[in-house]
């Protein structure tokens, strides 16, 4: 009797909680009707539908295409565009644990659903990486980069000189699971020694030993094209001293899985900066302001890696989205540069959405598709258009929770 009636509470209790979780379940499903789906993969669909079923997509298509479930939450967006949520594979976060969750947020109030910080994060943040922090991007990072000494300048990375502590290095950044190896190939305007053949070749060849990839911090022609030869994955930068020529684009298309960030420096040119003023404090906008003039030599220094970025996106090469150091809104401003350099909005548009993802290894983000994570923008006009309309946000949905976008993140 005693044994029976314990059953029967235990029925009923577990009964309960599936009738809850069901509805749970069905509240969760939503349909966003109407609205233009810049998909990430170079594909646009008028009036189409999305729905998402707790933090995943699971239809995206028109209209027609797309049963929306009986029971969804229905939205309608008509008139808005919806683009996958932006990837940023080159920052620099704060190395502080709530500062750099805090910049996460912030990339998220922006559209940004992951950064891969290059090089200069010790590893007891590292488990962020594995944390999911509501309204945040996904943290990536390279832990500490390699380069040669450069005394003045941050020492986080590891400083070397022979071969074996670059090998050493690479062992240990292994044996702490980075995402990918950062190395600096730069003289610093002619301060510090910079990495050569000898020292990165066996750096290169020692990471892919244990399937781990390698992008690179650059500044000459001549050493991107060392680098090419030592196979490195990825540049962090485009070319900086002088315009490429044919043989380096005839390097770089023998590698079709050479990734190009070509991370954009300022254009040196007076721009309105108002749309920043709402999500940032007003002495850092202020700030901003002050420094928006113009500046004839970072034009010069500007045009030379626009022209570079033109011709190897015209050649067809694999292109990402970096901006370097710590702006969230950054990704904004940099496809706004990549579209003056002369790809197109849609270009950009995969680069910093789908190739993004590829490049770091998401499965499950860089597009609008069944399957896919529920990271993405709901804008109020066309990015297509013009681009500087992704900074027209209406709503971001980060593994389908809505960002709290009401107030800047503090
Ligand atoms: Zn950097």
């Amino acid at each position: 009797m005693r044994r029976m009636k314990t059953a029967v509470v235990a029925a009923t209790m577990a009964f309960g909680v599936v009738a809850a979780f069901a509805g749970a379940a069905q509240a969760q499903v939503t349909a966003f009707e109407g609205a233009r789906l810049v998909v990430g993969d170079g594909r646009v669909i008028e009036n189409a539908t999305l729905v998402m079923d707790g933090n995943k997509i699971v239809q995206a298509g028109a209209a027609a295409s797309v049963q929306v479930p009986a029971g969804a939450t229905r939205v309608n967006v008509t008139g808005k565009t919806i683009m996958p949520a932006i990837i940023d594979t080159h920052v620099h976060l704060s190395p502080i644990r709530d500062r750099l969750i805090r910049d996460l947020k912030l990339r998220g109030y922006y559209g940004i659903s992951a950064a891969l910080s290059l090089g200069l994060d010790n590893y007891e943040l590292l488990d962020i990486r594995n944390q999911v922090i509501p309204g945040a991007a996904r943290f990536f990072s390279a832990g500490r980069g390699i380069t040669m000494p450069e005394p003045g300048r941050i020492t986080a990375p590891h400083w070397i000189t022979t071969e074996a502590d670059g090998r050493k290095a690479v062992q240990e950044l292994i044996e702490k699971k980075v995402d990918i190896i950062k190395i600096w190939v730069d003289t610093r305007d002619g301060k510090y020694a910079k990495l050569t053949p000898d020292l990165y070749g066996p750096i290169i060849e020692e990471a892919h030993k244990h399937g781990m990839r390698v992008t690179a911090h650059l500044f000459d022609l001549s050493d991107a094209k060392g680098l090419i030869r030592a196979n490195v994955d990825a540049f962090a930068h485009g070319v900086r001293d002088r315009d490429i020529d044919d043989e380096f684009v005839a390097m770089f298309k023998a590698k079709p899985n050479l990734i190009l960030g070509p991370n954009l420096p300022e254009r040196g040119v007076k721009v309105d900066i108002s749309w920043l003023k709402e999500g940032l404090p007003a002495a850092d906008y202020e700030k901003m302001e002050k420094d928006n003039v113009d500046k004839p030599r970072e034009q010069a220094f500007h045009a030379i890696q626009a022209r570079n970025l033109k011709r190897l996106n015209a050649e067809g090469v694999r292109i990402v989205l970096g901006t370097d150091g710590n702006r969230a809104w950054g990704p904004h401003d940099e496809m706004e540069d990549m579209v003056l350099a002369g790809m197109t909005p849609m270009q950009v548009i995969v680069a910093a959405t789908r190739n993004g993802a590829e490049f770091l290894r998401m499965a499950d983000a860089g597009t609008l598709e069944a399957g896919k994570s529920a990271d993405f923008i709901v804008l109020d006009a066309n990015p297509l258009d013009d681009i500087k309309n992704s900074r027209r946000i209406s709503m971001v949905y980060l593994r389908g929770a809505k960002v709290d976008r009401s107030q800047p993140v503090r």
